[in-house]
């Protein structure tokens, strides 16, 4: 404030010297105190009036002291030039403030006025000597003495007064000399005071430049101020709603406080509960792992009655385009229960020769072949009643039994439909394969609730003429197993388990995978198939799945291979072939599948009997599956038969085949438990 209060006397100050810098105004400030203040200060201005008026003024003296008053007419008076310079401040001095402006002009029409100067003090003029001698008795034209007289009076009044105004005028001229000292001290001043005022000015755009910007600022401020006050504003507002919800929340908190504390204590009563029925459930749980073996048990026993070794037979039925066979070809006689049972007899009827009469001999009669296996499976039976039989058998393999089953019979009979299904992925027409897998998948996963946990391995080759290939191999790789790579080969040091080399074993954990994988098997099948003039029906197919089985409860481990084998065309040497290179490779093949198909008999002959040696090395696929066909596993046998006439033959040689396996008791079955 004092700073602003400064700068407005400061404002004030430019004004005055503007003034004096028109001449309009002069101002007599004794040298001393204007040099040692440069500033104009009002108070100071009146004290030096004060002190001119009280100052005896040099003229005003002179004037009394002569004591003459002296028409202004009739003197010569000095021209403005000339004037003494303390005579024209004294008449600016005297004159008011307020009439300042036209000091200029008073002085310099002081000279042409010709006004008397007069003073207070001073005594009244007397009367001049003319105004004297025409107010004086007006002599008359012939009174030249008296004229004269009056003349002489003038004329030594005159001289008086041209005494006394050169008197004044040797006063005047010694005092000119200060006078022009002082004027140009003044003049000295003034260009002191002129550099001040261009300094004060410039100091004044300056300052009203910082003005603006305070301005400028202030108004900033104001804004901002005025942002602030609405902010703080919106803030109470939003701290009021805060703390209208935070009133709520408390209320709510206090809610759900006491709904809490009433779910505590639902929660601990659950809890109670929750232990109680745990207790039960693992009482029932005991219960109910002693009731599942005892189940296995039985279910074992029960193999056990019907024997290690099982043989079904399956007839497929009559295809569209086939000749219908006689009606008595073969034949299913209802078992001792009656037809609500289901069918273990089959016979077979030789149809009389019809060439007899034609040479002349007597017709042979008509010879039937009776057949009794485990169970027998009519033409129109369906895919799930098949599994339906063996699914406690596939079953047997979670509990660590080997299990092996066989599909035999000749080329066409319904082998590889009864393994893996009928073409174009009906489900209705999954094979065994497919459907046992995922029987051993569901069974597994129930198992999980009672403890165990299980993992399965699957691999696939086919033994083609003694040689063995990977059916897993990805289609555009490597085919490995050719040139006799793919080996049969102990698992490992110390281990009885048999693995093929190069072969693929894929662990599988879901249906999804084992349907990938039968889906690459049957692709390779397939490439064979065009390459090799049906390959796949002169090949053994072997789909082996390892079943490891884990309680960590009871400290059980399991495991036990399930093989299903879809054997060669059981088919006998074709008389009717001829020494060809065609032909010496068919022969070539008949002689390894009828090889092979005689050492599987052989082996099973052999476990049946308990020789000393079994022939398991005689052939690639009886020395594979040699730890599925010992004394501890189950093995069941497909014989599959063409309902066809012209397929009798071969129908009954499977036939006669199979009954001696059926014949066959292979000690007791043992599960691989430890
Ligand atoms: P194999 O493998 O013994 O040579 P397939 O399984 O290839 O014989 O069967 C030959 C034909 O008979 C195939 O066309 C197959 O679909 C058909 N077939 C086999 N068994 C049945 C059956 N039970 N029901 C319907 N069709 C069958
Ligand atoms: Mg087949």
């Amino acid at each position: 404030m004092q700073r602003l209060t400064r700068r407005r006397r400061e404002l004030q100050w430019p004004q005055k010297l503007s003034l004096m810098e028109k001449g309009s105004l002069e101002l007599k400030m004794p040298s001393d105190k204007a040099s040692s203040s440069r500033l104009p200060v009002l108070g100071l201005g009146r004290k030096r009036r004060l002190d001119k008026e009280n100052a005896p003024e040099p003229e005003k003296k002179r004037i009394r002291g002569t004591g003459t008053t002296i028409p202004m007419s009739c003197l010569k008076v000095p021209t403005v030039a000339t004037m003494p310079r303390a005579k024209k401040q004294v008449t600016a001095q005297n004159a008011p403030l307020k009439s300042r402006a036209w000091h200029t002009t008073a002085a310099t029409t002081d000279v042409k006025s010709r006004k008397p100067i007069s003073t207070n003090s001073a005594p009244k003029p007397a009367v001049s000597p003319a105004k004297a001698r025409k107010g004086a008795n007006k002599r008359p034209a012939w009174d030249v003495k008296g004229q004269l007289c009056d003349l002489r009076k003038e004329f030594s009044a005159c001289q008086v007064q041209a005494e006394v105004l050169t008197r004044e005028n040797q006063e005047l001229r010694s005092q000119l000399g200060p006078a022009e000292q002082q004027a140009r001290i003044l003049e000295a001043e003034n260009k002191s005071l002129i550099r001040e005022l261009t300094e004060a000015r410039a100091q004044t755009k300056e300052d009203q430049l910082e003005l603006v910007k305070l301005h400028a600022r202030v108004q900033e401020l104001e804004e901002f101020l005025h942002t602030q006050e609405s902010l703080i504003q919106s803030m109470q507002e939003k701290q009021l709603q805060l703390q209208e919800d935070r009133r709520d929340l408390a209320s709510r908190l206090e809610t759900q406080e006491k709904q809490l504390q009433e779910s505590v204590a639902a929660l601990a009563k659950s809890q109670a509960e929750i232990t109680a029925q745990a207790a039960l459930l693992a009482e029932r749980t005991e219960h109910l792992y002693c009731l599942e073996m005892e189940r296995r048990h039985l279910l074992n026993q029960l193999q056990e009655l019907k024997g290690n070794i099982r043989v079904f037979c399956r007839v497929r039925p009559v295809l569209p385009g086939e000749p219908a066979p006689p009606p008595d070809l073969i034949l299913f006689p209802p078992g001792p229960h009656g037809a609500s049972e289901p069918s273990t007899q089959l016979s077979l009827t030789r149809p009389s020769d019809d060439r007899c009469s034609i040479i002349g001999k007597l017709p042979s009669s008509p010879v039937r072949y009776d057949f009794s296996f485990d169970q027998v499976f009519l033409p129109g039976s369906k895919q799930n009643e098949v599994f339906e039989e063996v699914s406690l058998l596939v079953q047997s393999a979670l509990d660590g039994y080997p299990v092996c089953i066989f599909a035999y019979g000749q080329t066409g009979s319904g082998k590889t439909f009864t393994m893996e299904g009928g073409p174009g992925g009906d489900p209705q027409v999954e094979g065994l394969i497919p459907r046992a897998v995922r029987h051993l998948f569901s069974i597994a996963k129930k198992l999980e609730a009672q403890g165990w946990s299980y993992t399965f391995v699957a691999s696939y080759v086919e033994i083609y003429n003694e040689t063995i290939r990977d059916l897993l191999v990805r289609v555009g790789g490597a085919q490995k197993c050719q040139g006799g790579e793919c080996e049969i080969r102990l698992a490992g040091p110390g281990s009885k388990d048999l693995i093929v080399t190069n072969a693929q074993y894929v662990p599988v954990s879901c249906e999804e995978e084992v349907e990938s994988l039968l889906h690459l098997a049957r692709q390779n099948r397939a490439v064979a198939r065009t390459t090799q003039n049906e390959h796949s029906s002169r090949s053994h197919s072997v789909f082996q799945l390892q079943i490891s089985g884990k309680h960590v409860g009871q400290n059980l481990h399991c495991t036990a291979p399930l093989n299903l084998v879809d054997l060669a065309g059981s088919e006998r040497l074709d008389p009717r072939l001829s020494t060809g290179p065609a032909d010496r490779e068919r022969l070539k093949e008949t002689q390894a599948i009828n090889s092979s198909l005689s050492t599987l008999g052989l082996v099973i002959m052999a476990l049946s009997n308990k020789e000393a040696h079994v022939p398991y090395r005689n052939s690639k696929l009886t020395y594979l599956l040699q730890n599925s066909l010992r004394g501890n596993a189950k093995m069941l046998m497909f014989v599959n038969i063409s309902p066809l006439e012209e397929n009798f033959s071969e129908s009954l040689n499977s036939l006669r085949f199979a009954s001696k396996v059926n014949q066959c008791v292979i000690g007791t079955a043992r599960a691989n438990k430890k």
